[in-house]
């Protein structure tokens, strides 16, 4: 179980670096001057944040939270479970909400509602993958690594039950896989 599980790359180690590299230059320029706290999203948004981190040439705070959303679009952050919370004062701060992989929308959108409350004095949204096709509410990132198909999709972060996380690339799992582990 591995490389072989994935029956297409969409892209590789060199195209994600080098779209972080230009995501980070975006983000330098935007928050100069600001109290940058980038909020990653565990478990899968912790290979994309340490990147982009690094690629961002000002002073960044960084915390985790460990989410889960259930319910749908018309559901608010009332839906939003959370299992680990930020630990950091974000009262005035320039808070960057960063994860995977946007699909629905519903686990950011609650997020963003959700971290309102903490009295920032800015939010926005940053994912490396967007699946725009299945969005189920009008949320919209601020910042977008690469626009993806409605695929299912493993590696650099993203997972199928645990697994695939390491792989270097981003790439699409063949659908065997499902069928061996039912
Ligand atoms: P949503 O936007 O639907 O609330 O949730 C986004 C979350 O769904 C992501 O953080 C990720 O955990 C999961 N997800 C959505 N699409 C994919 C995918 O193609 N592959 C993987 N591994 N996870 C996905
Ligand atoms: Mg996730």
């Amino acid at each position: 179980m591995h490389k072989e599980d994935v029956k297409q790359i969409l892209f590789t180690n060199e195209q994600i670096k080098a779209r972080i590299a230009e995501m980070g230059k975006q983000l330098t320029k935007d928050y100069l001057g600001k109290k940058l706290v980038i909020v990653s999203l565990l478990k899968g948004a912790a290979w994309f944040t340490a990147d982009l981190s690094r690629e961002i040439d000002l002073p960044v705070r960084t915390d985790f939270m460990v989410v889960s959303s259930y319910g749908n679009a018309t559901m608010t952050s009332g839906m939003l479970k959370i299992y680990l919370d930020v630990r950091d004062d974000l009262r005035g701060k320039d808070v960057l909400i960063v994860d995977d992989i946007l699909d629905t929308g519903v686990t950011l959108g609650a997020v963003v509602d959700m971290m309102k409350e903490h009295s920032p004095a800015s939010v926005k949204t940053c994912v490396l993958c967007d699946k725009k096709e299945r969005r189920l509410n009008e949320f919209e990132a601020d910042y977008v690594g690469f626009t993806v198909p409605d695929e299912f999709l493993v590696g650099y972060g993203l997972d199928y039950a645990g697994d695939y996380r390491n792989l270097p690339f981003i790439g699409v799992l063949n659908s065997s896989v499902y069928a061996r582990t039912k």
